[in-house]
């Protein structure tokens, strides 16, 4: 009689069916090895969330032309940002024609629909996909994972190599002992929003026609003096609106996430981007935001961690489901090297970061590893710098008969009384060295 462990053993099992393991799955089937696909969601995508913008580079690398048949909401031509003050709003943006043709720049998506069709495009390439199912442990032998625990009777299942894609929380890597205790100043917790709009609304108020999207980011008072930021972006029939804060200044404020989404709804200037909308869903996650330094153990005996899981996520730029995928496809292409050579060993699957230390992924996490810390030392970005700026602008354009020399005067006298001309220089220089 075969050994169950056998019957219930593949070349590697991926936790999690979002961006990250999706993409792995993806890759290892495509080479026809044996893989399943385990998600704790009615199916995949089901809970999860995100802003949410995918970009064209990662997908299409995995589907080339996935934009003719994916659920996608807008191609996104207008990106903008704003700097908002209690009651003003300076903006700049981008628009551009090219973004409006295909093979397209980046897109709005929901994730339920998106994760559903993307896992849909990994089991058409042989992944098995097992959905409701919670993965509560892995299982170790002679200190090599070997396998996962599952809450399914009888349901442990067996690997040469055991993916974690399991997310922000990823209690697996924890048990393992490859990421520490979670510290909450490496840790964002977003509250969004569906909000129904007719697309002749959207199309109207944004300035778009047919499909095209646009995204707003915004900064200043919306976090009220906290670390973060909002965001309204364009759906077919439906904004998504939100707002991220890091987990640590919620906790001291004691502000609740969702009296701070409310307030961000009823800013005077967002307040007129949503009006006539009615809410349609709302939902809260966290996004890892600790940057390179705060990245766990990414690879073991038998095991590999990729996306959230491994903290991958560059948050100046609001990119996550890239490196997601990305990582996600660099974790399977280990796997197959892998199981060419029949080695499945620590020393083998570190190729996977070699693989990522030559892609964007960690390129872009390293350039960036001294941000997370100075954007925690500088809340100041996130009111002062917004409200003086604002002030100054105002006076800038406010024509009352004061002469230029004095409007002069007037700006100047704004823009240091709350910090002096040698500390906004300092501040400069600082933030400059950080982008590294
Ligand atoms: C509000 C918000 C806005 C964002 N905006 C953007 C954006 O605009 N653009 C962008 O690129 N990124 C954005 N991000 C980040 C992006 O969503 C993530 O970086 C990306 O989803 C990470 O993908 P992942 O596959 O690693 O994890 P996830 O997408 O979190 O997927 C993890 C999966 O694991 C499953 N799972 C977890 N634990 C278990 C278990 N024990 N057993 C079985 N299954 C399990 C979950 O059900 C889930 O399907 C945003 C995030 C948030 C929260």
């Amino acid at each position: 009689m075969p050994d169950i462990k056998d019957m219930n053993k593949f070349d590697a099992i991926i936790v999690g069916a979002g961006p990250a393991g999706t993409s792995c799955a993806h890759t290892v089937a495509k080479a026809g090895l044996k893989v399943a696909l385990v998600d704790r969601g009615t199916f995949p995508g089901a809970k999860n969330v995100m802003g949410g913008v995918l970009y064209r580079h990662a997908v299409e690398n995995a589907i080339p032309d996935f934009w003719k048949e994916a659920p996608l909401e807008r191609h996104i031509i207008e990106q903008q940002y704003w700097l908002l003050s209690d009651d003003s709003n300076i903006s700049i943006g981008h628009r551009s024609e090219k973004f409006a043709q295909e093979p397209y720049n980046r897109f709005t998506v929901l994730r339920a629909k998106f994760d559903s069709w993307f896992a849909g495009q990994a089991d058409s390439a042989g992944a098995y996909i097992i959905s409701k199912t919670v993965v509560d442990d892995v299982i170790t032998e002679n200190g090599r994972v070997v396998g996962i625990k599952t809450d399914r009777p009888d349901g442990n299942l067996y690997a040469n190599v055991i993916v974690l894609c399991d997310g922000v929380n990823s209690l697996l890597a924890q048990k393992l002992g490859m990421r520490g205790e979670f510290d909450n100043r490496h840790l964002a917790l977003a509250v969004k929003e569906i909000i129904s709009m007719p697309r002749e609304k959207i199309e109207d108020r944004f300035n778009l026609d047919g499909d095209e999207g646009a995204t707003i980011d915004i900064y200043g008072e919306v976090a009220q003096g906290m670390e973060g930021t909002g965001f309204i972006y364009t759906n077919k029939d439906s904004l998504s609106v939100g707002i991220g804060v890091i987990l640590a200044d919620l906790v001291k404020t004691r502000v609740r996430p969702y009296d701070l989404l409310e307030q961000m709804k009823n800013h005077p200037v967002i307040k007129r981007m949503i009006s006539g909308g009615e809410p349609r869903e709302y939902m809260a996650h966290m996004i890892p935001e600790g940057g390179y330094k705060a990245m766990p153990k990414i690879y073991g005996d038998g095991v590999l961690v990729a996306g959230d899981a491994a903290m991958m996520v560059n948050g100046f730029h609001r990119e996550g489901s890239n490196l997601a995928m990305t990582s996600g496809r660099l974790a399977g292409k280990t796997i197959i090297e892998a199981t060419e050579k029949g080695d499945y060993s620590k020393n083998a699957l570190s190729r996977y970061k070699d693989l990522l230390e030559d892609s964007f992924v960690l390129k872009d996490l390293k350039k960036y590893k001294n941000l997370p810390a100075h954007i925690s030392n500088y809340s100041e970005f996130f009111s002062t710098y917004p409200e003086i700026l604002n002030k100054a602008a105002d006076e800038f354009l406010t024509i009352d008969g004061v002469s230029k020399k004095e409007k002069q005067r007037k700006i100047r006298k704004i823009l240091t009384e709350k910090k002096s001309l040698w500390n906004i220089i300092k501040d400069t220089y600082k933030s400059w060295r950080a982008f590294g």
